[in-house]
């Protein structure tokens, strides 16, 4: 058939790769015209209430007069330049916004285009430094199980090993290894043991190991696991007794997610080197940093090649950056912190009844996220449908179905999407 004889559904499940999905058996799409504030216009008409910030990033919502307007402002100036021999004020300010907010001693910036990208050069960073200091034998990663860095193959090598489906890629994947997922939640007794395995890890390891990676707080994309800060400051307190770097990854943590500007702040720590990347530019498109200290930075230039070997061609574009500094100057005005506090109230009282539901092993809430846990992996386009059908967009995997809303939802708003996680919990058995 003629590709222009297809409609544009037909053609998309026939000729576009979507997150996750099979060139098969594709999921279903839905086709978005606009979004504006918390809402997703559908082409057909409806308005769904958006649960997802897509996927982290939209916190200060769709179509924002603030947003728009330093994206106008800057494309009349210039969309992009090289960054190789040039700057430019769009990722001067950005740098110096991001070495203000982030945890001390985060000094050096480096600008990359997605979360993925960040990740490699952390690892990479991490990788040269050791190397730089005449110990190239310290080349693997300690990596809490459940935990997600992206899809890129370094980062992936970090990623749970389970979900991230190691075995597929064994015989290219570097091998790392893996501490179990800390246990104890985030509003529980701290227990000491938990933190027993990765303390042995250390110790048996940590001749070979450059650097420790996690999420800090909140695990999301490999479990929705929210744990203790006490787990991440005894880490921090292990890497630093055993020459160990720690990678922070503040993707999806970042920018007041967890109620906290950066999640390290639970635990009051600062990292080696810190990822940021999703809400970084409110949503608006893909660009992400690496922060590391002012030591990560001179060690890694300290012997051959004396340079940081990366490089990429639309590094700190300044369309993005410009972007990203509105996003953050909204942030500056700190209306994000009551903001959060009342999701994270609201879900509280929404969502944690939900535990006595048949169909639910586990309702968990911090800051402007919510999970539900069920027993079973759920059927993701059934769901979506109900969703759908209550005007709601949530997009749950395998046994989750999770809220991370814009910062700027109502109050009814929001219980249109808890309402909406009930009745889906009805079509389950
Ligand atoms: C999403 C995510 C990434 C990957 O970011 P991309 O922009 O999708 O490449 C890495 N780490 C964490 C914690 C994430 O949530």
């Amino acid at each position: 058939m003629n590709n222009s004889q297809l409609s544009d559904l037909e053609f998309d499940q026939k000729h576009i790769w979507h997150p996750y999905t099979s060139a098969i058996n594709p999921l279903p799409c839905y086709e978005v015209e606009s979004a504006e504030g918390v809402h997703l216009k559908l082409k057909d008409g409806e308005s769904l209430v958006d649960g997802m910030s897509s996927w982290w990033a939209t916190v200060h919502g769709y179509n924002h007069p603030h947003l728009n307007l330093a994206a106008k402002q800057q494309l009349e100036k210039m969309s992009h330049v090289m960054f190789g021999g040039i700057t430019h004020k769009p990722a001067i300010d950005l740098c110096r916004r991001l070495i203000d907010i982030s945890p001390q001693g985060l000094e050096r910036v480096f600008l990359a285009d997605s979360g993925s990208v960040a990740v490699e050069v952390a690892m990479k960073m991490a990788l040269q430094y050791w190397a730089c200091q005449g110990a190239p034998e310290k080349h693997r990663f300690i990596s809490p199980r459940n935990g997600y860095h992206g899809d890129t193959f370094a980062a992936m090598s970090v990623c749970d090993p389970v979900n991230g489906m190691h075995s597929l890629f064994n015989q290219v994947l570097a091998s790392q290894i893996f501490a179990p997922a800390p246990q104890t939640r985030f509003d529980q007794t701290w227990n000491e043991d938990d933190i027993g395995p990765l303390e042995d890890l250390i110790l048996a390891h940590k001749n070979e190991v450059a650097a420790v990676i996690l999420e800090p707080i909140v695990q999301g994309a490999g479990g929705m696991r929210i744990y203790h800060p006490e787990y991440l400051h005894r880490c921090r307190q292990l890497c630093d007794e055993h020459n160990i770097l720690l990678i922070c990854d503040e993707i999806a943590t970042g920018f007041g997610r967890t109620g906290k500007l950066f999640a390290c702040e639970h635990a009051n720590i600062s990292p080696d080197i810190m990822c940021v990347g999703k809400a970084l530019t409110g949503g608006y498109m893909t660009l992400a940093a690496t922060l590391c200290t002012e030591d990560v930075a001179l060690g890694v230039c300290a012997s051959e090649p004396g340079v940081f070997m990366h490089g990429p061609t639309y590094m700190g574009n300044p369309l993005a950056c410009a972007v990203a500094n509105a996003s953050l100057q909204l942030l500056e005005q700190n209306l994000w912190q009551e903001q959060v506090k009342q999701i994270e109230k609201q879900l509280k009282q929404q969502l944690l009844p939900l535990r006595d539901h048949v169909a639910v092993e586990d309702v968990r809430v911090l800051g402007a996220i919510g999970v539900v846990e069920c027993k079973k992996a759920v059927n993701v386009a059934a769901l979506q449908r109900v969703f759908v059908d209550n005007g709601v967009w949530i997009r749950p995997f395998g046994k989750l179905i999770y809220i991370m809303p814009p910062y700027i939802i109502e109050s009814a708003e929001l219980t249109q999407l808890t309402a909406a996680i009930a009745i889906s919990l009805q079509t389950l058995n």
